[in-house]
């Protein structure tokens, strides 16, 4: 019950915390590649404002509701790591994968419309690599960067950590494109 997120029904973050790096170890393990999606919804203090708070928790229970199914049906881990915003572990996902299934998920929202009303979300993907040594914060926050550049281009769109960006901040002038 603890490991639960009473209104979404999705594991919480105290969960996702415990069960991330057992899924890194694995990928690890197994040299098997693994992703991580970060999904936060677009302008959803809007849907507050403007439909009430109680709208605001009905929309995240049933996004919660369709993230869950998507992770009963396939092997993956979701939770809800904040106010709007969603976790997904992608155990056998490489980047090409990831983003095919994250492309999905977005598609999948924008059709869902809990109570009538058109709710987008940004996502990021961050995908398992040597550079990350194993450290699940590193992978976290690439995601989240992620999100940001989601984000930043006009939001209801998948963008992938691009590990260029790492590469330049170790001063490595190299360019991905
Ligand atoms: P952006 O597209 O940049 O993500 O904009 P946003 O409005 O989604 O982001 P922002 O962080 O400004 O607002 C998030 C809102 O989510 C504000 C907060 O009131 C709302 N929120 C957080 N948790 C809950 C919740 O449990 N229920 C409801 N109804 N609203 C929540
Ligand atoms: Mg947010
Ligand atoms: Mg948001």
């Amino acid at each position: 019950m603890a490991m639960k997120d009473q209104l979404t029904h999705c594991n919480n973050r105290h969960s996702l915390a415990e069960f991330a790096p057992k899924f890194i170890a694995d990928a690890l393990k197994f040299s098997s590649p693994l992703s991580m999606l970060i999904l936060d919804l677009d302008h959803f203090k809007e849907i507050n404002d403007q439909h009430g708070h109680t709208t605001g928790d009905e929309v995240l229970s049933k996004i919660g509701a369709l993230l869950m199914k998507l992770s009963n049906q396939g092997d993956c881990f979701v939770a809800r790591i904040g106010g709007e915003e969603f976790a997904i572990m992608l155990p056998h996902c490489n980047a090409a994968v990831a983003l095919k299934k994250a492309e999905d998920i977005r598609a999948l929202i924008e059709d869902l419309q809990p109570v009538g009303l058109v709710v987008t979300a940004s996502i990021g993907i961050a995908s398992l690599s040597e550079h990350h040594q194993g450290d699940y914060g590193l992978l976290y926050t690439e995601a989240d960067q992620a999100v940001y550049r989601s984000k930043q281009n006009g939001r209801n769109r998948v963008s992938h950590y691009d590990e260029g960006d790492n590469l330049i901040t170790n001063n490595t002038v190299f360019n991905t494109l």
